[in-house]
């Protein structure tokens, strides 16, 4: 059998920066890193971005190049996917019947894009948006699209959008909700983005369910909504979410459901095991301890950080703040914070100008902000959130104050 001191399952964001942290924090054991994917780690952003776009190579999308692994004395064990876990024997099982033994385990499996669970949503031409795969498929099969469907309208959803628009497709968009990024943002901001699209040319339409995904011969058609209306459409992406890939894990008794439950060390319920990413749920006190996954790369690296000190015996709670960013068009959105459970709103700025921020308060203290192509903002703004300073709302309000001038002393 084979044995590794620490295996790292999954090879994406948080499992490149768990073997990096653990490196250079002096671990010198055996490492393994089993992923699914035949390649090593890449960026997962741009799939929706700049490489979809056609933008940027794949080459240029790897987290670190081919070589360092190797150089790391980092196994990569690729194409291979863990399907039983056996925490007692501390072995896993892969798909191939092989079993590999190990010290400590770090499970950084993402997640597989949501389906749909509706009539033909399996048929050919219906593409989440998840790997490089994915990415590769939807491109691969455009040269004879000329209407695409977008269903959802959150942050994948949205940016695939821009980019097909670019590429010169007619998108139609279908959210259900009765906004975009209804989930992730207030009503400013999914306003500012529907408008957005709508004068890009997209067929933006919020409150419409779908019932069914036509096709002809085997292949997407159209979509059917449920008052009956037919989208033609010969490409349908959906982007609806996720599902955290904890499957293995939770049947070997492992705490959690949507996805895996883990401590402020990042451990699991099950010993010598961890677990990093969109897949790990904590409880997060930028969200006054409600437990939560983030999707986001600051999430998995920061994480992978934890999970790495917490093999050497040197963790702290995990405690970093949440950041996130989204590029649609000419529009660069990052994000600080969390604004979920926010009870108040201040528009910093003028959207019409296409530079603003929208500020999230909770009783009277910053939580979050949404600053578009507001970089000051966004860097002045962070203090703010991590302090959850309390700001009059008309001094949030007045662009001639810059953010930091109003940090508490
Ligand atoms: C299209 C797209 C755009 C995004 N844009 C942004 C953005 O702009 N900003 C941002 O912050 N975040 C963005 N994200 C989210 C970000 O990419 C994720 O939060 C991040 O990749 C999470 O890292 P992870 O290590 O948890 O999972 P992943 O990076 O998904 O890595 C998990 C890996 O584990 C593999 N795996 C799963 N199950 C098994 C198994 N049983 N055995 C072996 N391997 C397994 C998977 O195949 C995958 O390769 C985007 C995501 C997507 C898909």
């Amino acid at each position: 059998m084979t044995q590794a001191d620490v295996i790292i399952i999954g090879a994406g964001h948080g499992g490149a920066q768990a073997v990096i942290s653990l490196r250079q924090l002096g671990f010198s054991g055996s490492i393994l890193m089993v992923g699914r994917e035949p390649e090593p780690p890449y960026e997962r952003p741009p799939l929706s971005k700049e490489y979809l776009a056609r933008e940027k190579e794949f080459e240029r999308l790897y987290i670190r190049p081919r070589q360092f692994w190797a150089d790391k004395s980092v196994d990569l064990m690729l194409g291979a996917e863990v399907v039983a876990v056996d925490p007692s024997n501390r072995s896993v099982r892969l798909q191939d019947g092989s079993e590999i033994s190990y010290g400590d385990m770090i499970w950084a499996t993402g997640g597989d894009p949501r389906r749909l669970s509706c009539p033909g949503g399996d048929l050919k031409g219906v593409h989440g948006v998840r790997t490089r795969e994915d990415a590769d498929a939807i491109m691969g099969e455009l040269e004879g699209v000329d209407q695409v469907a977008v269903i959802g309208g959150g942050y994948i959803g949205l940016e695939a959008a821009a980019v097909l628009t670019k590429l010169g497709k007619k998108v139609v968009l279908l959210e259900a909700l009765d906004r975009v990024l209804a989930r992730v943002a207030g009503p400013q901001l999914s306003a500012f983005y529907e408008a957005e699209h709508r004068a890009h040319g997209v067929d933006l339409r919020t409150g419409v369910s779908v019932s069914e995904i036509l096709g002809e011969g085997g292949k997407a058609s159209g979509v059917k909504l449920a008052d009956g209306e037919v989208i033609p459409a010969q490409m349908v992406i959906v982007g609806i979410g996720i599902v955290p890939a904890v499957a293995p894990l939770i049947e070997a008794g492992a705490e959690g459901g949507n996805g895996v439950l883990v401590d402020a060390h990042c451990k699991t319920s099950l010993p010598h095991i961890y677990a990093i990413g969109d897949c790990a749920a904590h409880a997060n006190g930028f969200a006054d301890g409600a437990v939560i996954r983030l999707e986001s790369v600051q999430n998995a690296n920061d994480q992978a950080k934890v999970a790495a000190q917490s093999i050497l015996g040197t963790a702290q709670d995990y405690a970093a703040t949440p950041w996130f960013w989204s590029n649609q068009y000419d529009l660069k959105l990052q994000t600080v914070g969390l604004s979920t459970g926010h009870d108040e709103t201040v528009l910093r700025g003028d959207p019409a100008t296409r530079s603003f921020t929208v500020v999230y308060l909770k009783q009277g203290h910053v939580i979050a902000l949404d600053c578009v192509n507001s970089v000051k903002d966004y860097a002045q703004g962070r203090k703010l959130v991590e302090a959850r300073a309390a700001i009059p709302a008309a001094q949030l309000a007045d662009i001639s104050l810059p953010l930091k001038d109003l940090l508490p002393a």
